[in-house]
C-alpha cells in the first residue's frame, strides 16, 4: 500500500499524475533516493500545474509546496488525528532518518451499536407478508398458536401463552396466581425494573434480595433469608442469559408454600442441569422486544406445564372474559393479547434461534480472546457446574475501578458499551425495599455490556480498538 503512494523527486508530472489515478488516494509522497521525504503533492496541486500550462515532463521536485503535512512513526493516534483536515486524510509517517516508512490514514469510524435484531436472513418477511394477506393482522391467527405451541416445546414446556410483551407476561403470571396487596414477592437487585414494577402494579411489596458473586443471579441464601409471613412468591431472574442456581430456589420455595415466577426475558433456551429455564418454575415470562436474543419487534410469552395456570392466564390476557360467554367477565383482565404479524416474525425467529446462538456464542468467544491481555476484564462465567448459559449480551466487569472511563473511551470511539443496569437497591424509586445488597453493589459498578450484534465481526471491532490504548 505504501509503494503506491511513493514517488521520487526525478519522476515527471505525468509519471506522478498515473501514480496518483492509479492508488485512487488523491495524493502521492515524493521522496529522494535515499527515501527521505522532499514533499507531498496532491490531485489538486497537479490540476493547479497543468492550468498554468507546465509541462508534464518537468520533474515533480521542481514544483513541490513548501509546506505539507506529515508524522513521526510512534505517536498517538490522538496526535496523530489531530492533524487531519477535510483536505488532509491521508499523510507520511517518517522514521527518525527522515525517510518514509509508513503512513497515516484517517478512516471514518463506524458506529458499533450494543445490539441489533437480526431479521433478514429467515422467512421472517415471507411469514410477515402471508399473516399480513391473509387479513388476520389482530390477534386471532395461525401464526399465534403456532408461536406458542413452538416456543413453548422449544422450553420443554407443555403450554405457551403469548403476550404483547414480556412486562405484561410477568403481570399476568403474578395475577393469574392471585398475586396482590399484602402479599411479599422476592426480586433479585440486578435486574430489568420491569421485574420489581410488574410486583408494584400487582399492589404486592416487593422485597430486594442480594445476587450470587459468580452467576450474579439471586442468592439462594438471601431468598431464603428474606422470607416472612407474608411472602407469596420469587422471581428468580436468569440475568444477562445465565440460569439461576434453580435446585436450591425451587426447594427452598417449596418448603415455604411460595410459586416461582422465572423472569427468562434474557436467557431464551439457556438449561440449568438439562432442563430449559422458563421451565422449571410454576410460570415462566420471556421478552421478545427487540434487543432480546429473538424478536417478534414487542412481544412476551408465559409458558407453563399447569393447565388450570394456562387458563387463567388466557383469561388474564384477554379482559377476564368468559371462555363459554361473551362479555362476562370473570376477572378484571388486561389486554396483553399479541398479534398474528408479531407472532409471525416470532415463528420465524424460533426457526433460527440455533444459528443465533452458534453466532453470538462464536462472537463472545472472540470477545475472550480480544480481551484477553487484559487481565483487570473479568468476562461472565460459562463454566459454572449444571448450567448452561446463553450468551445475550456479552458481558464483563472492569476491575481495577475505572469502569466509567472504560466506558467513555469507547463510547468516543462510536462503540456502544454499557453498564449493567443500576441495582434496584440504589434508586430512589425502590431502595427502600432492600433487604441485602452487598455484591449487587458491587458487580454494577464494575459490569459493561458490550455490542453483541450476531452479525458483528470481531475484527471490526479490533480494528476500531487498535489505537485506542484501553
Ligand atoms: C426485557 C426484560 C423484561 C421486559 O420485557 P419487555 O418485553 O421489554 O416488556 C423483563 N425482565 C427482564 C429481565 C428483561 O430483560
Amino acid at each position: 500500500m505504501l509503494e503506491s503512494l511513493l514517488c521520487n523527486e526525478q519522476d515527471s508530472l505525468l509519471c506522478v499524475l498515473r501514480l496518483i489515478d492509479n492508488n485512487g488516494l488523491g495524493t502521492a509522497f515524493v521522496v529522494d533516493d535515499l527515501s527521505r521525504l522532499c514533499g507531498v503533492i496532491t490531485d489538486g496541486d497537479l490540476r493547479r500545474l497543468v492550468m498554468d500550462q507546465c509541462p508534464l515532463t518537468d520533474p515533480v521536485g521542481k514544483h513541490l509546496q513548501k509546506e505539507y503535512v506529515y508524522g513521526r512513526v510512534g505517536e498517538s493516534y490522538e496526535q496523530l488525528i489531530s492533524r487531519t483536515t477535510d483536505m488532509i486524510r491521508i499523510y507520511p509517517l517518517l522514521d527518525p532518518g527522515g525517510r518514509v516508512v509508513d503512513f497515516f490514514e484517517y478512516q471514518s469510524r463506524v458506529h458499533i451499536p450494543v445490539t441489533k435484531p437480526d431479521l433478514l436472513l429467515g422467512n421472517e418477511l415471507k411469514y410477515l407478508t402471508d399473516a399480513l394477506l391473509s387479513t388476520w393482522i389482530s390477534s386471532s391467527g395461525q401464526y399465534i398458536t403456532r408461536f406458542e405451541s413452538e416456543f413453548s416445546r422449544y422450553c420443554d414446556a407443555e403450554f405457551g401463552v403469548a403476550m404483547a410483551n414480556g412486562t405484561l407476561a410477568l403481570q399476568l403470571a403474578l395475577a393469574s396466581l392471585n398475586i396482590g396487596p399484602g402479599d411479599e414477592v422476592i426480586v433479585p437487585d440486578l435486574t430489568f425494573a420491569a421485574t420489581i414494577n410488574t410486583v408494584l402494579h400487582a399492589g404486592a411489596i416487593p422485597v430486594i434480595v442480594d445476587i450470587e458473586e459468580e452467576s450474579w443471579c439471586m442468592s439462594p441464601e438471601q431468598f431464603s433469608s428474606a422470607i416472612t409471613d407474608r411472602t407469596r412468591a420469587v422471581i428468580p431472574v436468569h440475568i444477562f442469559g445465565q440460569p439461576c442456581d434453580m435446585d436450591p430456589i425451587m426447594e427452598i420455595a417449596r418448603q415455604n408454600n411460595l410459586y416461582v415466577i422465572e423472569d427468562a426475558a434474557q436467557a431464551h433456551g439457556a438449561k440449568y442441569k438439562g432442563q430449559k429455564v422458563g421451565s422449571i418454575g410454576d410460570i415462566g415470562c420471556f421478552s421478545f422486544f427487540g434487543n432480546k436474543v429473538i424478536t417478534t419487534g414487542e412481544g412476551g410469552m408465559c409458558i407453563t406445564n399447569d393447565s388450570n395456570l394456562d387458563d387463567r392466564l388466557r383469561l388474564f390476557r384477554d379482559h377476564g372474559m368468559s371462555k363459554s360467554k361473551r362479555y362476562w367477565h370473570e376477572v378484571i383482565g388486561f389486554n396483553a393479547r399479541i398479534t398474528n404479524l408479531q407472532a409471525a416474525i416470532g415463528c420465524a425467529q424460533l426457526e433460527r434461534i440455533e444459528v443465533i446462538h452458534e453466532r453470538r456464542r462464536k462472537l463472545e468467544a472472540d470477545y475472550r480472546c480480544l480481551f484477553e491481555p487484559y487481565d483487570y476484564l473479568k468476562f461472565q462465567r460459562n463454566d459454572l457446574v449444571g448450567r448452561e448459559k446463553i450468551t445475550w449480551l456479552v458481558c464483563m466487569l472492569v476491575t481495577n475501578g475505572r469502569r466509567d472511563e472504560f466506558v467513555e473511551k469507547f463510547q468516543a470511539e462510536h462503540v456502544d458499551l454499557r453498564p449493567f443496569f443500576f441495582p434496584l437497591s440504589s434508586q430512589d424509586l425502590y431502595a427502600k425495599y432492600t433487604f441485602s445488597n452487598e455484591v449487587s453493589q458491587r458487580i454494577a459498578s464494575q459490569g459493561v455490556n458490550v455490542p453483541t450484534l450476531p452479525s458483528l465481526e470481531v475484527e471490526l471491532l479490533a480494528k476500531q480498538l487498535e489505537n485506542m490504548g484501553v
